[in-house]
C-alpha cells in the first residue's frame, strides 16, 4: 500500500485527504480472489460482465480534481465494484452511486456493508438519468464514458457544483473532462487521457 501511495505522489496527487482516503480503503476486497495479490498495484482490473475497476492513479486523479468537501452530496454513475465510491465517502458526507447490473450493485452493497461504510446509497438503474429525487447534488462523478455530458446530469448539478467524466468519440480518444457550473454557464477543462468502458444506454435486458 505504501509504494501506491508512493507511485500516486509520484505522478502528481499532492492532496493528503485523498492520499489517506486511497490509503484506507482495502483494494483487496474489491477484486476477485484471483486478481487479489495484485489489488495494490496500479493498474486496472477486470471485475465481472466486461466491466473494469479503475486504475488507482485514475480514481485518485478524478477525486482530487473533485474537490470534495465533507458537507457534500455527491452522486457517482457506473458503481462497479464500489471502490471509487468507497474511496469518495471518506470525503463526502453523502454519495449515491448508481449501477446498470444488479449483480454489481449488491455485490458493492455488501463490500460497503462489510468495511463499515453508512453513507453510500446505492440504485439501479440509468445513470443518464441522474437521480432527480435526491437532486441536485454538489459534485458529479461519471466512471463510464461518453460522447457528451448527459444533460440530464448537468440540470442535476448545483450552481458551483462540479463534474468529471471522460468524454470522447472513440475509446482511444477519450480524455477526463472537469465541468464548472456558474451562474453564467458551464466551463469544460479536459485533463487527463483515460480508457474507459462506455455508458451505456437503458436498463440492463434479462433473457
Ligand atoms: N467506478 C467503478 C468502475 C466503473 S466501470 C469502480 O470503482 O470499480 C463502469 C461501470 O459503469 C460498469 O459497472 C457499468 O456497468 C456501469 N455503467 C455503464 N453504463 C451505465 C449507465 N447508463 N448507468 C449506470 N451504470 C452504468
Amino acid at each position: 500500500m505504501q509504494r501506491l501511495l508512493a507511485e500516486l505522489r509520484q505522478s502528481g496527487i499532492t492532496d493528503d485527504n485523498v492520499l489517506a482516503a486511497i490509503g484506507s480503503v482495502d483494494r483487496e476486497r474489491f477484486v476477485s480472489a484471483a486478481f487479489a495479490e495484485r489489488a495494490w498495484e496500479n493498474t486496472a482490473l477486470p471485475i465481472s460482465f466486461g466491466q473494469t475497476i479503475s486504475q488507482p492513479l485514475v480514481v485518485a486523479a478524478m477525486t482530487e480534481a473533485l474537490r470534495v468537501g465533507p458537507r457534500m452530496k455527491v452522486l457517482e454513475v457506473g458503481t462497479g465494484s464500489g471502490y471509487q465510491a468507497a474511496v469518495l465517502s471518506h470525503l463526502c458526507r453523502r454519495l449515491y452511486t448508481i449501477e446498470r447490473y444488479r449483480e454489481l450493485q449488491k455485490s458493492a452493497e455488501r463490500r460497503f456493508a462489510a468495511l463499515n461504510i453508512t453513507n453510500i446509497t446505492t440504485i439501479i438503474g440509468d445513470g443518464w438519468l441522474g437521480w432527480p429525487p435526491q437532486a441536485p447534488f454538489d459534485r458529479i462523478i461519471v466512471t463510464a464514458a461518453a460522447q457528451a455530458a448527459p444533460e440530464k446530469l448537468v440540470e442535476q448539478l448545483k450552481i458551483g457544483g462540479r463534474m468529471i467524466i471522460p468524454l470522447g468519440e472513440t475509446r482511444d480518444s477519450q480524455s477526463l473532462v472537469l465541468i464548472d457550473k456558474t451562474e453564467s454557464g458551464l466551463t469544460e477543462t479536459p485533463t487527463l487521457s483515460v480508457r474507459f468502458v462506455p455508458l451505456l444506454h437503458g436498463r440492463v435486458k434479462r433473457p
